[in-house]
């Protein structure tokens, strides 16, 4: 079993022909909601693979807080222990402009709202699952308070540590996994060099590190070795939740493998997510990941 700590919102996506300057008033092209946020994003993700996941956060007590549990709850995500709380769910409002450039506002909403008594209240829960995927649009302070509260070696723990923030004090040598992005990277390991940064970040007690770097797939580094990991070839049409996609997929895969055999269904997850619009809509199903690691399979045994 999965559990997932994290972010809940609502994506509203607003298409402008150029994002408005500080007092400017400008006419959208179009709006479109979408179910979103990290956490929920990732716990989607992975349902849709077929892992058993329950999603831990907090909604609002508002209609988009309703919309968003039902919504999971379709997608086939243990939603028994969300938390409603007074006042608004959490809220993105982004700008997308025709040049591909975005601005987004986000209002954390009821996420600020996951604590310590919030965790502690699901601690047996969080301890007896298989992996715990967290991210960071919830409170640092719940995050470092998580880490402490459990114990050693059991759930095995993937941070990705987006949006970036300094994770230095978060007791490192908890985390299993961590799967920052090369801008990321730069933030948590203090280099935008994918070996430098994340080779300190091991040096500090992360056991591993997996770079996500776009079109040049990942990199997973150990104490002991940097291994590249190819991207599929697809053509991206919207990059949002490749993200989300890859770690998704990567603690579904990671329940039953290797992290080395596991990493290639994050990569293709990822790829997958670039050629769809929105998020959780862009998520893939196992067929389709199967179908293109089979066809780079092919690729490479032909060039
Ligand atoms: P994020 O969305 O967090 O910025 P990345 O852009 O690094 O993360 O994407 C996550 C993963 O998705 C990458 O490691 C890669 O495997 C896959 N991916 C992302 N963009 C592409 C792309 N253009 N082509 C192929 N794979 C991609």
């Amino acid at each position: 079993m999965i559990c997932v700590v994290g972010s809940i919102n609502t994506d509203l996506v607003i298409e402008v022909e150029t994002i408005p300057s500080p007092g400017e008033t400008i006419e959208g092209r179009s709006i479109a909601r979408y179910p979103g946020g990290k956490g929920a994003n990732q716990a989607v993700a992975a349902a849709r693979l077929g892992a058993q996941v329950v999603m831990l956060g907090k909604l609002g007590n508002d209609q988009f807080g309703r919309d968003l549990y039902a919504g999971l709850r379709e997608s086939g995500v243990d939603v028994g222990s969300i938390e409603r709380a007074e006042g608004p769910s959490g809220l993105a409002v982004i700008s997308v402009a025709e040049s591909g450039e975005n601005a987004i506002t986000i209002v954390p909403g009821a996420n600020a709202l996951v604590d310590r008594r919030y965790i502690d209240e699901h601690l047996d829960l969080l301890v007896s699952c298989d992996i715990l995927l967290l991210q960071l649009e919830i409170p640092l302070k719940a995050v470092d308070y998580l880490l402490r509260a459990l114990p050693p070696g059991r759930p095995r723990t993937i941070l990705d540590p987006s949006p970036a923030r300094d994770i230095s004090h978060l007791l490192l040598e908890r985390i299993d996994l961590l799967t920052p992005n090369e801008h990321e990277l730069s933030t948590v390991g203090g280099s935008s060099n994918i070996e430098a940064g994340s080779r300190f970040l091991v040096s500090r007690g992360v056991k591993n590190v997996i770079c996500t770097a776009g079109a040049d797939g990942a990199y997973l580094i150990t104490s002991d070795a940097c291994t590249h990991f190819p991207a599929s070839r697809v053509k991206p049409l919207d990059t949002t939740a490749a993200g989300d996609a890859f770690n998704g997929a990567l603690a579904w895969a990671w329940q039953t493998r290797p992290l080395s055999e596991a990493i290639p269904y994050a990569c293709a997850a990822g790829a997958l997510a670039t050629t769809k619009r929105g998020a959780q809509p862009s998520l893939p199903t196992l067929g389709e990941i199967e179908t293109i690691m089979k066809e780079q399979v092919q690729r490479e045994s032909t060039d």
